[in-house]
């Protein structure tokens, strides 16, 4: 706890009993949470579209034209982001679904590792890097066969093994939409939340900094944990700037602490 500041620690505890009391809690989670699993924030200082200029090596319409150059940084950054385990942060959300204190997960994050923690309901905007599919016949590879064929194909673009087209992953490019079932679901959902709690996003990237705007025009309250101040801040009902792999876990600590103590009053 010496990381903490003393109103971080009034912060944690006052999240603690806006989430028990809340019967409607959904969570956003952007790159920050994912950065203490060794994933660098693509967009953040020495990411990955610094080295790498999303418009030539992350865009659909380059991609279409010339998929070796997004195959090239995937070389670079696939063994990284396919074995990245989840972290205490990771670990808190999912246990707080267990505890049915949230209704939902909504992931900027494409490397799973919501799930990887345990959390089952996770709409993932960006998608994810589970499936590749081929842009000819549509045959669809796991990550284990595309590790494989960079190992064995080194410096090459991945083809279909059917048809010999290049593979696509199944993360959404810059250029292209988001998802529509994960879009229209995750606004439905910040629409209707009574809480929403932000971790490790720093609502830069559009559309997704809006859903927080959406609670916040049903009534709903945000409370945001992100090391960086977001343009939210002020409207937030908390706002701890700190590490979510940090924060999360004493949240989910206080909410046990408080429960066992409900139970003991309610025996007395
Ligand atoms: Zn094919």
């Amino acid at each position: 706890m010496e990381t903490l500041k003393p109103l971080e620690r009034v912060n944690i505890k006052k999240a603690a009993k806006i989430l028990l009391k809340s019967k409607n809690t959904i969570v956003l989670t952007g790159a920050g949470i994912s950065t203490e699993s060794g994933i660098p924030d693509f967009r953040g200082e020495n990411g990955i579209w610094e080295k790498y200029k999303p418009e030539i090596y992350g865009n659909i319409q380059s991609f279409l034209k010339d998929p070796s150059k997004f195959w090239k940084m995937a070389e670079e950054i696939a063994p990284n982001l396919f074995n990245a385990l989840p972290n205490s942060g990771h670990l808190a959300l999912a246990e707080l679904e267990k505890m049915k204190l949230i209704k939902a997960i909504v992931t900027q994050n494409i490397d799973e590792l919501h799930q990887k923690a345990g959390a089952v309901i996770v709409y993932e905007v960006h998608g994810n890097i589970n499936r590749f599919s081929c842009l000819g016949c549509r045959a669809s590879y796991t990550k284990q066969q595309i590790l494989n064929k960079l190992k064995k194909e080194k410096g090459s673009t991945p083809q279909c093994d059917y048809c010999t087209a290049p593979l696509r992953p199944s993360v959404v490019l810059f250029g292209e939409n988001l998802p529509n079932f994960e879009k229209f679901m995750s606004i439905d959902l910040a629409k209707k939340s009574e809480v929403m709690l932000i971790a490790g996003s720093s609502l830069t990237v559009a559309p997704i900094c809006d859903l927080p705007v959406y609670t916040l025009k049903g009534g709903g309250k945000l409370i945001i944990v992100n090391d960086q101040p977001t343009f939210l801040d002020e409207k937030a009902e908390i706002v701890i700037n700190n590490k979510t792999g940090t924060v999360l876990p004493l949240i989910v600590e206080e909410i046990k602490r408080i429960k066992i103590k409900r139970e003991i009053e309610s025996n007395q």
